[in-house]
């Protein structure tokens, strides 16, 4: 019944769908196989892309060819760019999305592809030959060759939905969860672990009261995530914003005793920055409120969901509790929120690759690697499609690094310390953050793109010329002093110490007050200029000249520390016979067998000597 595909991802899920547009993107022939079609790319809990740390994910994604960003694009319900009161390494896009588009726009795009087959039924065992991964078998006894395989089961192996005292199984609510997977795995020599994640009640909109409720607009200027000229909705919808108060707390309480959370049926950690209400009430016993968002589930659904209010509390108590919310006085309920347990893979069996050492041409991708959030699986998807293709042509892998890109740091955060909590992104975690901005995603990663073959020679030219017109403006602006008698009306008006004397424009624009239009209104010959360049060419360049000084140092971080990150480990480098290195050092080396001394230097229990060790031997 099947040809023997290139690659065959495992899960129609973000990761699944990444995987499988880029090894399609790549030339490979591909086949989906996933457990239930009218599902692919479903937003399981939260219908929003972005946000700190994951618009810039997104960013990235888009600037390599991926889709997750276009489709976030065209199914935007609401656009925000978030933190634009702080610099521009914090801007984050976000944006609320039409649940059933977003699916369905996935669906679109992958059937749109020749090399892309699907098949729906679910994959119990990997089939195994020689220590390579060389197809699957599914539920329907059937066994379909392939050269690699991905695996983004998400939240299924396994899977155990509680609400209240009930329990069942479940990948998702109204979804099976998938077995037999997990437990072939650990035959193999895979150690498993346990996570648990949760999700809100969503509510019948015509229920409730919004004039009791706060108004929250999307930004007046829409932005988006791609860099395509992608069409996204005219329109935006509006969300609200509403409060629990001591009431809805107290009822909730009601119900404490029946919490899988706090009986201790629930074994797996869950995400500690996406905590449930039941868990806030209870750690932040002094705080007599918590904000819930209402956010439509789309254009033309009246489900809402009501998020801050994750709960697997019994269904009663969440009803009862909902109610004493303003605004939701008459909310009827269209479904119970539940908390979900799945096993993961501890992502320290991987490469950073994403292939799993054990087993070659064998990889994971997404919540099976411990991770949380639709934005962290598509990433990860990504590098996971492009490593299979990679790895069946016997071409060069693809490793992002740490100064590159948010992927390269999660990756790497990953794969050198593993995760014992579902792992979300921060800005935080990035130690290069200014430079791995939402701005430039396209600059830092559309030319290596092109080079894998990823994205087309007219993307990459568009890049380009973005850069030499930005880099067109910097020269003017470095190059021209402004008069002071022009410019100084426009600084007394921003309370700003007016000039004595004619000034280099670069230098004026590094005051904060003092944005580059401003510049523009003072000399005629540069708003010319500006008027030949599109909004986000301005912006580029108006950012690399405000914050050049910090740049450059971090630069120079970054080349201080290239050397570490340039020396490469042989993967198969036998650690044990490295004496001088400690115990602790030679068992964790050996276990994350890291690609660069740099990685080497990340892991938890090797020391700077066990590093000197390492880089006096290898020289
Ligand atoms: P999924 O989106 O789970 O997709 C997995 C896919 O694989 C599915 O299509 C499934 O059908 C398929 N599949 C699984 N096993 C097999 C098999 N053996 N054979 C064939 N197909 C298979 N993220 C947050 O960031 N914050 C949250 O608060 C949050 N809450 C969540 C609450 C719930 C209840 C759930 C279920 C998820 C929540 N998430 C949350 C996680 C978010 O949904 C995931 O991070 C994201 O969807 C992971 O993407 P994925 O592609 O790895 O897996």
């Amino acid at each position: 019944m099947f040809k023997k595909y290139n690659v065959i991802v495992v899960g129609g899920g973000h990761a699944g769908c990444e995987a499988a547009i880029a090894a399609s993107n790549l030339g490979s022939s591909v086949l989906l196989v996933t457990m239930n079609m009218t599902t692919i790319a479903q937003m399981s809990c939260n219908p929003a892309m972005g946000g700190v740390a994951k618009g810039q994910i997104l960013r990235e994604i888009d600037a390599m060819g991926g889709l997750s960003g276009i489709i976030a694009d065209k199914t935007t319900i609401q656009f925000r760019m978030l933190n634009q009161s702080k610099g521009p390494a914090m801007w984050s896009p976000r944006t609320q999305n039409d649940r059933m588009r977003f699916s369905e726009e996935w669906r679109l795009q992958l059937e749109s592809r020749d090399n892309i087959d699907f098949w729906q039924d679910t994959v119990n065992e990997i089939l195994v030959k020689d220590g390579k991964a060389v197809g699957v078998k599914t539920s329907l006894g059937i066994e379909i060759p392939g050269d690699s395989v991905v695996l983004t089961n998400g939240t299924f192996l396994n899977g155990l939905i509680h609400i209240g005292e009930k329990r069942f199984g479940g990948g998702r609510a109204g979804e099976k969860a998938a077995t037999g997977l997990t437990e072939q795995l650990i035959s193999l020599g895979f150690t498993a672990g346990r996570m648990k994640t949760g999700t809100p009640p969503r509510v019948d909109g015509r229920s409730l009261n919004y004039s009791l409720m706060e108004e929250q607009w999307g930004d007046d200027k829409k932005g988006k995530f791609s860099y395509t000229d992608v069409e996204t909705p005219k329109e935006q919808r509006c969300c609200w914003i509403t409060y629990t108060n001591e009431s809805v707390h107290e009822t909730l309480k009601e119900g404490f005793e029946k919490s899988p959370m706090f009986t201790g049926r629930i074994k797996g950690l869950g995400p500690r920055y996406c905590p449930s209400i039941e868990d806030k009430i209870n750690r932040f016993a002094g705080r007599d409120r918590h904000q819930i968002f209402v956010e439509p589930e789309g254009w033309n659904t009246v489900e809402i969901y009501v998020n801050g209010f994750s709960t697997s509390l019994p269904e009663d108590v969440q009803y009862k509790a909902l109610r004493k919310i303003p605004g939701f006085e008459n909310a009827r309920m269209f479904r119970p929120g539940y908390a979900i347990e799945y096993d993961f893979f501890p992502p320290m069996q991987l490469d950073a690759t994403l292939e799993t050492f054990l087993i070659k041409n064998l990889f994971f991708a997404g919540q099976i690697n411990g991770t949380t959030g639709y934005e962290e699986a598509a990433s990860q998807g990504m590098i996971a499609g492009i490593n299979a293709h990679q790895r069946i042509n016997d071409q060069h892998e693809l490793i992002l690094k740490r100064s590159e890109a948010y992927i390269g740091v999660l990756i790497d955060d990953l794969v050198t310390k593993g995760t014992e909590e579902p792992y979300r992104m921060f800005t935080s975690r990035a130690e290069h953050r200014l430079l791995l901005r939402q701005d430039n995603a396209d600059e830092r990663l559309t030319p290596l793109a092109h080079k894998l073959g990823l994205v087309s020679q007219d993307r990459l030219d568009k890049v380009n010329e973005k850069v030499e017109n930005a880099n067109t403006i910097i020269n003017y602006l470095r190059k021209t002093s402004i008069d002071k008698d022009l410019i100084n009306p426009i600084l007394v008006e921003n309370n700003n110490s007016p000039l004595t004397q004619n000034k280099k424009m670069v230098d004026l624009l590094t005051r904060p007050q003092l944005n580059i239009y401003d510049l523009a209104n003072s000399n005629a010959e540069f708003k010319v200029l500006l008027n030949k360049f599109d909004e986000e060419t301005i912006e580029q360049a108006e950012i690399k000249v405000k914050y050049e000084s910090y740049f450059q140092k971090e630069f120079e971080l970054i080349n201080k520390m290239k050397k570490m990150e340039d020396q490469m480990i042989n993967p198969d480098f036998e650690y044990s016979k490295l004496n001088s290195l400690s115990k602790e050092a030679r068992e964790k080396l050996n276990k994350v067998k890291p690609r660069t001394i740099g990685q080497a230097s990340r892991i938890s229990g090797v020391t700077p000597s066990d590093i000197s060790v390492l880089v006096v031997h290898l020289s």
